[in-house]
């Protein structure tokens, strides 16, 4: 399988070929054509697989497939992640593969100022990339709203418990409208994270 079978969005095609990319890793095959339908997914993958290509080049296709702007102050995307550096890096990654598509990334963290995330996500951004902490700070503030996420990527979920992070990740999620994809990675599945993939995903999420 080559990128160009999948039927991906042609400025992702060109945006791959600028990486040098020709050929999706295993994950990448088996995630993309599920992710394009809509589907959920339960992902066991370490880092290295070419994990965030497989859920942000479908979610971008699906972006830019149905333009709309996000709610005031919402995001229509949604990615949690651990660590700031790893919350920049698929900042990084969505910014690139989009870089044809016209969609706006933010990335907000812990640990900075305020203001300069209250700015950026004021207008309402297609995708947000946040670690949990913030975030809740961002949701108690109201500077941030989850009404109009219709994509919740929960990435290394196992390091989130590790972190401590179950807790404020329950909390988010009820601020998640009900209805919407979830994709769920994990490097490992432990009871905790087992049950937390139960509580998040719709019934049936493909696994990959
Ligand atoms: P990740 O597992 O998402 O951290 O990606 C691991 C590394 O592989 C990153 O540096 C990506 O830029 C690179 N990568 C992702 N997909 C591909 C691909 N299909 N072909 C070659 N390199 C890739």
């Amino acid at each position: 399988t080559q990128f160009s079978d999948l039927g991906l969005d042609r400025g992702l095609l060109k945006a791959l070929s600028d990486e040098g990319y020709s050929t999706p890793t295993p994950i990448q095959a088996q995630a993309i054509p599920p992710v394009l339908e809509g589907r959920d997914i339960l992902g066991i993958a370490q880092t290295g697989t070419g994990k965030t290509a497989a859920f942000a080049l479908p979610i971008l296709h699906r972006l830019a497939a149905d333009r709309r702007p996000a709610p005031r102050r919402g995001c229509r995307v949604l990615v949690l992640s651990p660590t700031r550096e790893l919350a920049t890096q698929i900042g990084e990654s969505f910014k690139a593969y989009g870089r044809h598509l016209g969609v706006s990334v933010t990335v907000i963290f812990g640990g900075v100022k305020y203001g300069g995330q209250m700015r950026a996500m004021a207008p309402g951004v297609d995708v947000l990339v946040a670690t949990p902490g913030r975030l809740i700070d961002h949701l108690g503030e109201k500077t941030v709203t989850l009404q109009g996420v219709e994509t919740f990527v929960l990435d290394e979920a196992d390091q989130m418990l590790d972190m401590g992070f179950i807790v404020p990740i329950r909390r988010i999620v009820k601020y998640l409208p009900k209805a919407r994809q979830n994709l769920f990675f994990s490097a490992t599945m432990p009871t905790e994270i087992g049950q937390l993939a139960g509580e998040l995903l719709n019934p049936n999420p493909v696994k990959v």
